[in-house]
């Protein structure tokens, strides 16, 4: 049998899942996904590249948002617009049998007005680099004060490009009650920082070794 079957996932994403070709869940995607949709936690989970990481925050957060709203109700932090592309495809992969649910990319070099507009028509996930979600904050062209998941994908490496006063910025626009996951592939001073300022009590999950 499948492994993914027994991960709590919903019959649509396990259909995505047949699709994209995935036979078993990798070993962080069965660690995480089962916590994640069980109970609303906070996570941080360290994996190198590689290991499936997008998948294991990725399905467990389009089972968990309500398609029938049209709020923001999910952010992804990842470093670089290519990372910001390319998890917003694979989460439209992954939901593509869902219904009414949509992710929109937010990332600089681009047109802020065209992804405003996309926003505006109801992005109940948002995939941004940490530079610009802060200028459209500022700008008040999006509105994250009622999300309930806040992802930090790659968090070291957002980290060492520069961006801790951006996140902690973004971090404090956002409600408390929400979850917050973490995933690394180290974990150095700053993200540890990060997370004992953002996170209650996380679940704390490491893949292969632990090499920081
Ligand atoms: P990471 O974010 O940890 O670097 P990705 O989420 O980008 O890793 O996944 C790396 C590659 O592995 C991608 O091409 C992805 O499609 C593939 N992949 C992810 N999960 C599985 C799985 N369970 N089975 C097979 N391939 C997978
Ligand atoms: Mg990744």
């Amino acid at each position: 049998m499948n492994k993914f079957e027994q991960l709590g996932l919903t019959e649509s994403l396990l259909r995505a899942i047949i699709d994209l070709g995935f036979e078993n869940p990798t070993e962080v995607q069965e660690k995480a996904i089962p916590m994640l949709l069980e109970k609303d936690i906070d996570l941080v989970a360290l994996a190198q590249t590689g290991t499936g990481k997008t998948a294991a925050f990725g399905f467990p957060v389009i089972q968990k948002i309500d398609a029938n709203n049209r709020n923001t109700q999910a952010l992804i932090l990842s470093p670089t617009r290519e990372l910001c592309l390319q998890i917003t495809n694979e989460l439209k992969n992954y939901s593509k049998y869902e219904k009414g649910i949509n992710v929109v990319a937010v990332y600089g070099g681009a047109s802020i007005t065209e992804q405003a507009r996309d926003i505006k028509r109801g992005a109940q996930i948002i995939v941004a680099t940490p530079g610009r979600m802060q200028d459209m904050i500022n700008r008040r062209l999006v509105d994250i004060s009622q999300i309930n998941y806040c992802i930090l994908d790659e968090a070291d490496e957002m980290l060492n490009m520069g961006f801790y006063e951006d996140i902690v910025n973004i971090l404090s626009t956002t409600p408390d009650e929400k979850n917050t996951w973490l995933f690394s592939a180290t974990m150095p001073a700053e993200v540890a920082r990060i997370g004992k300022q953002f996170m209650t009590d996380p679940i704390e999950i490491t893949v292969g070794a632990k090499n920081s």
